[in-house]
């Protein structure tokens, strides 16, 4: 990559203080809305598997006169977890080692 640009809004990134790790994101508000992206997905995701697991229960009972439809469901829902953890890793791989533990973690106490 020659020219680094923010994965939130395409611009081009700052440029890196001669200290401290170079800047994954143009501005805080484009990190705040690439955390909100990845929590939002997150959210998402936790519905979509719980739907799946449903929809997979509902199948495995059979019987239903709905049969068709619960197959349906398990086919979307299998879809939708899937495009949830895509955009997900996508997220995740924008933010670089933005997650690293955060330098506000706890110091050990002494005793
Ligand atoms: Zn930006």
């Amino acid at each position: 990559m020659s020219v680094k640009q923010c994965p939130e809004c395409g611009s081009p990134l700052p440029s890196a203080k001669t200290t401290g790790r170079p800047p994954t994101y143009c501005t805080p508000t484009c990190r705040r809305a690439a955390e909100f992206a990845l929590r939002r997905a997150q959210v998402l995701l936790t519905r979509a598997q719980r739907a799946e697991q449903d929809a997979a229960l509902a199948v495995a009972i059979g019987g239903s006169y709905r049969a068709a439809d619960d197959g349906d469901r398990l086919t979307f829902w299998r879809s939708e977890v899937q495009r949830l953890r895509d955009e997900i890793r996508a997220l995740l791989a924008g933010a670089g080692d933005e997650d690293e533990t955060p330098a506000a973690a706890p110091t050990p106490q002494r005793a």
